[in-house]
């Protein structure tokens, strides 16, 4: 048994990644500002004996009396409309938070993971990714905050192994979905299931014909898990699903499962868009013996599911 802090712990990857370590038996303290978290996430662990939730911001510096053997990072909005809502906060959760949890790690002498990102690629011109690829992102747009607030995090933890021998882990997450994502999430697999089930216009920036490559959140928490556990491996290791489909493929999909009456509008494609993305998941399956078993259509299945009842 171990204890575990997870930041963003009340978020949609954090909430799966809590009730997985509470089910095998771990102690688990969830930090979380709520931003974007939602306690419905993490109601059915609140009162599990091995729980703890505090309510903070990262930002701030945290200080905990117990013994902690493992950290994920993973707070910091996801979702391009929330990361962007306050761009400055953004960086500051992921250089000034990420010194934060880093500090506790090193205090504490515990392993600590970050939540990375396919982002850290930005617009990639070598595809599929691989982790050796140093990506192709603009330093000044709408999505460098996390861009490069994400690639700074990094940075950061290579430079506390360096220096402090801090024994650290980080995983480039590539686009996950699944239950938990907030209804007013606003990434796109949250997006278009919901319009589909309300008959709603489902709304497609551009053409539709920019791919991206969707996880279902189980295999992430596996991936996560097996990489905390993984012996001297340090990663940077890409965790993603490789199926691509473009955004268009991604509506047809939904309006076809949900038989639903909705028509696609094409609305403007956001500056810097990343117009194709799949990971190269090689790394993974060789230190990790991870790949994702979940297929994009039964992925989608439990997920219109739960929009179903949420709405
Ligand atoms: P999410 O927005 O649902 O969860 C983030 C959680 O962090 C929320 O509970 C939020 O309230 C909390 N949070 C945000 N800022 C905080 C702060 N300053 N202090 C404390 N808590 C804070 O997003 P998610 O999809 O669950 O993503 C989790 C992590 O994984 C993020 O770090 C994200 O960048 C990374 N990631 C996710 C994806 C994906 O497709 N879901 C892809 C790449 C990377
Ligand atoms: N997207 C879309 N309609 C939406 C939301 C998103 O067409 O309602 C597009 C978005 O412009 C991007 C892709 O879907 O090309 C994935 O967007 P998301 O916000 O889910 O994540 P990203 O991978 O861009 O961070």
């Amino acid at each position: 048994m171990s204890k575990i802090l997870v930041t963003g712990g009340a978020g949609f990857i954090g909430s799966h990644l809590c009730k997985k370590l509470i089910e095998r038996g771990d102690e688990v303290i969830c930090v979380d500002n709520f931003f974007t978290g939602q306690k419905r996430n993490i109601e059915g662990l609140l009162d599990r004996k091995n729980f703890k939730l505090i309510e903070h911001d990262i930002i701030e510096p945290l200080f905990i009396d117990d013994k902690i053997d493992q950290i994920y990072n993973l707070a910091c909005p996801a979702s391009p409309v929330h990361y962007q809502n306050n761009p400055i906060r953004t960086v500051k959760a992921n250089v000034l938070g990420v010194i934060n949890i880093l500090g506790m790690a090193k205090a504490k002498k515990c392993k600590i993971l970050q939540a990375s990102t396919s982002e850290v690629y930005g617009d990639p011109i070598v595809h599929p990714q691989p982790e050796s690829y140093n990506g192709n992102v603009n330093p000044i747009g709408i999505r460098s905050c996390y861009d490069e607030g994400k690639r700074c995090a990094e940075t950061l933890f290579f430079d506390y192994h360096r220096s402090h021998n801090l024994e650290i882990r980080v995983a480039r997450i590539f686009n996950t979905y699944g239950p938990n994502m907030a209804v007013n999430d606003g990434r796109v697999v949250s997006n278009f299931i919901i319009q589909a089930l309300k008959d709603e216009d489902i709304t497609i920036h551009g053409d539709g014909k920019q791919t991206r490559s969707f996880c279902y959140v189980d295999d992430m928490v596996d991936g996560l898990i097996k990489l905390m556990e993984s012996k001297d491996f340090t990663g940077p290791v890409n965790l993603g699903n490789p199926g691509e489909f473009s955004i268009k493929e991604l509506a047809d999909k939904v309006i076809e499962m949900t038989s639903s009456k909705s028509q696609i509008v094409n609305k403007e494609l956001p500056a810097d868009d990343p117009k194709q993305r799949q990971p190269e998941i090689q790394l993974a399956n060789e230190k990790l013996g991870w790949e994702p078993k979940t297929d994009l259509k039964d992925g989608l299945e439990q997920t219109i599911n739960y929009f179903r009842e949420v709405i």
